[in-house]
């Protein structure tokens, strides 16, 4: 049996076994999600029966019980086991893991176009100088061998440009098997979720039962991931865009922003995971100080509490129009007039000297792309740089945005082992702070306009979706070296008369 969970175990069970078994697969699960270190579980062992039981029956609980937070959540953490397993085979249990793949597809007479390239992959895997390659000297841009596969079996790798094509056919080259294997995983697993019908199920009391404890169990664990305390905004806040960095350093320093900058800032800040009450703890500890310096300011915490508070509710949604709004993106801050604020975009409205202290994490060479990305006016593309830096590394000094391109989609598949392996030992704060559940991709999608499919709201629908709306397609590949357009969507901000400008302006 292998883990890619092809084909479930025949046979009979006790369901008091059957209970123990996914309780403890579900727990196991739990903890990839964490730091905590792995503990040795028997009843998920890589392709034990318990193992395949357990993974089968946990999809049959998905699809009974609608509950798409609970679906994703187990989908991330299946995924993620998969991508652990696989990543540390040796050669020899690369090859069997690829015979046994072969094997069980052999037992099926029609397979799925999924299956199709699988087995095509495989048949490269088990020979022992392939599989001995990809398991020693061997990184992501690995051309010595190559599978060709329709360009419509791996539309992911195409939308990224990783892989060439010619008439049609592409070409996958090793570095990126791992990658794509791991790709088909999900694929089956989601085509499994959508496509199986249970119906017949609803009326076993013994099953529902089972449902119902691990529904249970799993709602008692919950854990919030992604939040950002107040007390942590400071150091936080190295790793924040230069934008951002110059608001906050702003309000220490004079304990008020201006309207409109403290509404952008509040936005950021809910958008990387600031919970409601902290965000009051945080506006509180300012506001409750005098103004220092020239401030036209003559509000403070203790007199206008009430509309500070009520202004924050309704920036998360739990006043007037409840709207949750969203963060402004680089093409929205670009386009204020910051002249007389002390907001905008660093590297549009900021000279040399005001820029440069908020880039304190970039090394020379990258400033000085920086600069000539100011000269070109290609402002979010400088601000891409500054967030990729110091994780890309000071040695490789020629990167380019295709290198940056890469990057995040790395990050957008949550590769944490690719991620941990290429830049974990160079800037491992930072590396947590932007790789902490959701965090990074809000920042980013807050920022440059780019949106992973994994924010979008259709994703939280992957279940629903059939094969061929292949998650990750809907992203436009670059279109050439200089400029990666992400800028150029449409900026996700407020529109006009919604009531929430009227409402809060009354402090400024
Ligand atoms: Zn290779
Ligand atoms: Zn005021």
């Amino acid at each position: 049996m292998s883990f890619f969970y092809l084909t479930p175990v025949k046979g009979d069970l006790p369901v008091h076994l059957l209970e123990v078994i996914l309780l403890n697969r579900v727990e196991h699960l739990k903890t990839i999600l964490t730091d905590k270190p792995m503990i040795y579980n028997e009843y998920v062992v890589e392709g034990s029966i318990y193992d395949n039981v357990g993974h089968f029956t946990l999809c049959v609980i998905l699809i009974l019980c609608e509950d798409r937070e609970f679906t994703e959540y187990i989908l991330k953490s299946e995924l993620e086991l998969f991508k652990r397993r696989l990543t540390s085979l040796s050669a020899y249990e690369l090859r069997s893991f690829a015979k046994k793949i072969l094997r069980s597809i052999k037992k099926h007479d029609k397979v799925p176009k999924v299956i199709e390239s699988l087995q095509i992959l495989c048949q490269h895997l088990m020979l022992k100088e392939v599989a001995q390659h990809i398991c020693s000297v061997h990184n992501s841009d690995c051309t010595v061998h190559s599978i060709r596969l329709n360009f419509t079996q791996c539309l992911r790798l195409v939308a990224r440009r990783q892989v060439e094509i010619t008439n049609g056919v592409a070409t996958v080259p090793c570095g990126r098997w791992l990658q794509y294997i791991i790709s088909l995983f999900r694929e089956n697993l989601i085509n499994r979720i959508n496509n199986t019908d249970v119906t017949p199920l609803k009326s076993d009391v013994r099953i529902m039962e089972l449902l119902h404890k691990i529904k249970k169990d799993y709602n008692l664990s919950k854990v919030k991931p992604n939040v950002l305390l107040s007390k942590d905004v400071d150091s936080a806040s190295r790793f924040f865009p230069p934008c951002m960095l110059n608001l906050h350093q702003n309000l220490r320093r004079r304990h008020r922003l201006s309207h409109t900058q403290r509404f952008h800032y509040s936005l950021f800040l809910k958008d990387i995971g600031m919970p409601i009450e902290e965000s009051v703890e945080f506006w509180r500890a300012e506001y409750r100080l005098h103004p220092n310096g020239h401030h036209s300011c003559c509000h403070n915490w203790e007199k206008d509490e009430k509309k500070y508070v009520y202004g924050i509710r309704h920036m998360y949604g739990l006043e007037g129009s409840r709207r949750n709004y969203p963060s402004v993106n680089c093409s929205t801050i670009q386009s204020i007039d910051s002249a007389c604020s002390e907001g905008g975009c660093p590297f549009k409205s900021f000279d040399y000297q005001k820029m440069v202290p908020l880039l304190k994490n970039c090394s020379e060479p990258v400033l000085s792309q920086i600069i000539e990305l100011k000269k070109k006016r290609l402002y979010t593309n400088a601000l891409l740089f500054t967030i990729f830096d110091p994780i890309l590394g000071i040695e490789a000094k020629d990167y380019s945005l295709a290198d940056i391109d890469s990057t995040l989609s790395l990050f957008e598949d949550f590769d944490t082992t690719m991620i941990s392996r290429s830049f974990g030992k160079k800037q491992p704060d930072r590396l947590a702070f932007l790789t902490k559940e959701y965090r990074f991709i809000s920042l980013l999608s807050a920022f440059v306009g780019f949106k992973f499919p994994a924010t979008q709201q259709s994703d939280s629908h992957a279940a629903e979706r059939g094969p061929e709306d292949e998650p990750g397609t809907g992203v436009p590949p670059p279109t050439d070296e200089t400029s990666i357009p992400y800028g150029a969507q449409p900026a996700p901000y407020i529109e006009a008369g919604d009531g929430l400008e009227s409402n809060t302006a009354l402090i400024c």
